[in-house]
């Protein structure tokens, strides 16, 4: 029998006093809702969250945070980053995977502590300095960040002999992106996917969404970019999963990781996203 991959759930309660508009993932707040000690995922990656994903990429030149999460989720970030015996005052860049409340409320706040330089693409960087979210779903906003470049889809971020490039996977929100780069553990290469975003939140409005005209047809090109792919050899979920996935027992991650997704778990994800559109699809269209 398999041992479940479990969090290291230290307190409870967090999820209660979370703000509305969580659409994702509302039963894995429950189950993850708490405190998450740090861990480092594969090569120079380091789990930093909590109930939301959170990444610390480091380099000799200074870190690369990938998301912030909500806005209390900030001082956590930081004990984190500081318990794994780095200083959150290295870190240079904060990229993001997509601009909704539970992925980039504590930028402000980062930025602040940091001085880092704010990375986001399109639609998510005018989201980002607005403060508002922008997305078909239109959920709660938070405070304006000041974006210092905004890339397009294929740009490259390097720092310190690590580069990630950008995907555009919009249709989540209007820039979401794959931040994608590559790894060496035990002597070998992994390529690593960080994720974006796939299709809309359920329920939100299709067709005439005036925050996002184009979310359907963004959409369905995201869907078919994500089909042409290699598969990832390991993908970063930016929401914790559970029951955890089943990975491969030759990717050498943390077994904590239960954001962890390998080649073939991100391809029935990718699979079973696309059935979700087409329901909701079909359901906004009367058919
Ligand atoms: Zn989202």
């Amino acid at each position: 029998m398999r041992l479940k991959r479990a969090l290291l759930v230290l307190t409870t309660g967090i999820a209660s006093a979370l703000p509305s508009g969580a659409t994702e993932g509302q039963e894995l707040l429950q189950a993850a809702s708490g405190v998450v000690e740090p861990f480092r995922v594969i090569g120079n990656i380091y789990y930093v969250g909590s109930q939301y994903g959170s990444y610390l990429i480091t380099t000799p030149e200074g870190h690369i945070l990938h998301d912030t999460g909500s806005a209390d989720m900030h001082d956590l970030i930081v004990s984190n980053v500081e318990k794994l015996g780095f200083s959150v005052r290295d870190i240079r860049i904060m990229i993001s995977s997509h601009a909704h409340w539970d992925h980039v409320q504590g930028h402000a706040a980062m930025k602040r502590v940091t001085s880092a330089q704010v990375v986001a693409l399109g639609g998510d960087a005018v989201a980002l300095g607005s403060g508002q979210d922008n997305s078909a779903l239109g959920a709660e906003g938070w405070e304006p960040v000041t974006v210092d470049r905004v890339v397009q889809d294929g740009d490259t971020v390097t720092l310190g002999g690590v580069t990630l490039r950008a995907l555009w996977t919009g249709g989540h929100t209007q820039g979401a992106t794959m931040w994608v780069t590559s790894v060496e553990e035990r002597g070998n290469s992994y390529s690593v996917a960080f994720r974006g975003g796939e299709i809309p939140n359920a329920g939100v409005q299709l067709f005439n969404n005036p925050r996002h005209l184009t979310v359907v047809a963004d959409t369905q090109r995201t869907l078919e970019r994500l089909k042409e792919l290699e598969p990832p050899d390991l993908f970063l979920h930016n929401h914790p999963q559970d029951p955890a996935p089943e990975l491969d027992p030759a990717l050498p991650v943390d077994p904590r990781c239960v954001t962890c997704l390998d080649g073939e778990g991100w391809r029935s994800l990718v699979a079973r996203v696309e059935a979700s559109f087409d329901a909701m699809l079909r359901e906004a269209e009367g058919r």
